[in-house]
């Protein structure tokens, strides 16, 4: 039996364990999948090989660790500069970065949108704007703080202060902060945020399982709304074949029905 893990810290509240564990039973892959709490990034290399695990997913603090301990980049990862998944080739380890192409494949076709206004320039954000920059979407990148900015203006992203945003339409407005995880904050100052989420065909938010204040207020204004679940669902399909094979579309489709289970379950 093969042994995969999600690693992390915290990782208690990671559904990457249900939707793959759900995905092995469907299929009858002879495979078990846990969650591993790492507190040193620096350890990640040495526990996948003492657990002999199969293959991982790395996630928060963990994926610029990941990165620099692999033993070979996907020309992906290597734009985002962080690392999500770990596939064994022989005893190699091969890092990939999932998140893009699961948001690509969450909210296609990203070509339907001409420009993209992203709140948010976090690992999440990197890896969604790549997404959108390949795709030829023009975007424009806003945080509250300047420090993260640089990645996305060298991808040829406009970038912005939250104090300073841009004045214009957007089609397409992401968030792409933890802003109303878990508090009841909007990602931008509201009222700056209403003008954008009005005249935006879609919002799409990066958080799942919770109905974001930003996604509230997206509906008030008329605008298609989207959270960050299909994106979730995606990734994990991805990284799954990239274990095991299969096809994406099918494998994201059971890893969805996954996170309907009760709660009891995760
Ligand atoms: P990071 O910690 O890397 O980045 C967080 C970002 O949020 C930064 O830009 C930060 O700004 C900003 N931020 C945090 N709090 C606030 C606030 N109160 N107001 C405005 N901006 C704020 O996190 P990630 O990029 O990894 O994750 C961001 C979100 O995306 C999370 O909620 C996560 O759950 C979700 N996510 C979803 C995925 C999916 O598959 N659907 C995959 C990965 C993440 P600053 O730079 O100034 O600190």
């Amino acid at each position: 039996m093969k042994l995969l893990a999600v690693m992390g810290d915290p990782i208690a509240h990671s559904l990457s364990p249900l939707m793959h564990n759900f995905v092995y039973r469907q299929n009858a892959i002879d495979a078990v999948y846990t969650r591993l709490r790492v507190e040193n990034g620096d350890n990640l290399r040495e526990i996948f090989k003492a657990h002999n695990l199969s293959g991982a997913n790395i996630t928060l603090p963990h994926k610029e660790a990941a990165f620099a301990q692999a033993d070979e980049i996907s020309s992906r990862a290597k734009k985002i500069g962080a690392v999500n998944t770990w596939a064994k080739q022989s005893d190699r380890l091969i890092g990939h970065n999932t998140d893009a192409d699961g948001f690509a494949a969450a909210i296609a076709p990203l070509d339907a949108f001409k420009n993209a206004l992203m709140i948010g320039a976090g690992g999440a954000a990197r890896a969604i704007a790549i997404a959108l920059i390949e795709a030829g979407v023009e975007l424009a990148v806003v945080n509250r703080s300047e420090a993260r900015l640089e990645f996305f203006a060298q991808n040829g992203a406009k970038v912005f202060v939250a104090k300073n945003p841009p004045n214009q339409r957007f089609d397409l407005v992401i968030n792409a902060t933890s802003a109303g995880l878990k508090d009841d904050e909007t990602p931008l100052d509201k009222s700056a945020l209403e003008d954008y989420l009005s005249s935006a065909k879609m919002a799409y938010d990066a958080i799942y399982g919770v109905e974001t204040p930003f996604l509230r207020l997206a509906k008030l204004r008329g605008a298609e709304t989207k959270d960050g679940e299909d994106m979730l669902a995606f990734q994990g399909a991805i990284a799954h074949s990239l274990f095991f094979g299969g096809d994406v579309a099918a494998i994201a489709a059971q890893m969805k029905s996954a996170l309907r289970l009760p709660k009891s379950w995760r």
